[in-house]
């Protein structure tokens, strides 16, 4: 079954590790069919030279088992599965630990929005979560994890928020497929790095002020759109 999503996301993982933001088996992308009602997900520890659509793993979103697939799906599964259920309108998710969202993630730091690169893509600081308590470690972690992100964001839009950072981990990205989770991976890599290389060059360096920030987030998303050609996807601007 699935198997054109099967190709879709084996190529996403791929594309994660050719734009070095994977390192060894540090990463994972998944995408879903909520049609019929599961995601499909990297298979765990398969080395990316020898990984292959068919190796991709067919998982329950409502009870988290697999449906299909010979390997053991990821072992962030369980995270992959909280962000679906709770946000509905995600269609993919990647999960990197690459350089610099990771350093920011460590320092336990958001994000600030320091340009427009940023605000093409992020309506604002890109959060950072709760540590996660010694018990939510020892029991049920991976789903926690989930948890601390859909907690964190209470009070935020996945959709003008396809990011998000774990504290003491790494981040987690989203859109509406999977390859929209890889590019906002990518670009919030960028961004990590030139926020903080802004921050060392100028310490006293602010967000832009709203004005800008709207204006370039809603140019690109949302009902009034107008950056691009009529139904194509955005790239750079
Ligand atoms: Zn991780």
């Amino acid at each position: 079954m699935l198997e054109e999503l099967k190709e879709r996301v084996c190529e996403a993982n791929l594309r994660l590790v050719r734009e070095g933001l994977v390192l060894l088996t540090w990463g994972n992308a998944s995408g879903i069919s909520r049609r019929d009602g599961v995601f499909v997900i990297k298979p765990s520890g398969v080395p990316y030279d020898q990984m292959k659509p068919e190796h991709m793993v067919v998982v329950s979103l409502e009870t988290g088992e697999v449906v299909e697939g010979a390997l053991r799906p990821s072992s962030d599964t369980p995270t992959h599965r909280e962000l679906y259920r709770a946000f509905p309108t995600i269609g993919g998710i990647a999960h990197t630990h690459s350089l610099y969202a990771t350093i920011w993630a460590q320092a336990q730091r958001e994000i600030p929005p320091l340009g427009t690169t940023h605000a093409d893509y992020f309506y604002g600081a890109i959060p950072c979560t709760r540590p996660l308590t010694p018990e939510e470690i020892l029991s049920d972690y991976e789903a926690n994890t989930g948890r601390v992100i859909v907690e964190r964001f209470a009070t935020l839009n996945p959709q003008h928020m396809p990011a998000v950072l774990v504290a003491g981990h790494a981040p987690f990205t989203w859109g509406a497929t999977v390859e929209a989770a890889v590019e906002a991976a990518i670009v919030l890599e960028y961004v990590a790095r030139m926020a903080l290389e802004t921050l060392s060059l100028n310490p006293a360096c602010r967000a832009i002020p709203a004005t800008l920030l709207e204006k370039h987030f809603f140019r690109k998303h949302g009902p009034g759109a107008y950056y691009g050609q009529p139904g194509s996807s955005s790239s750079a601007s």
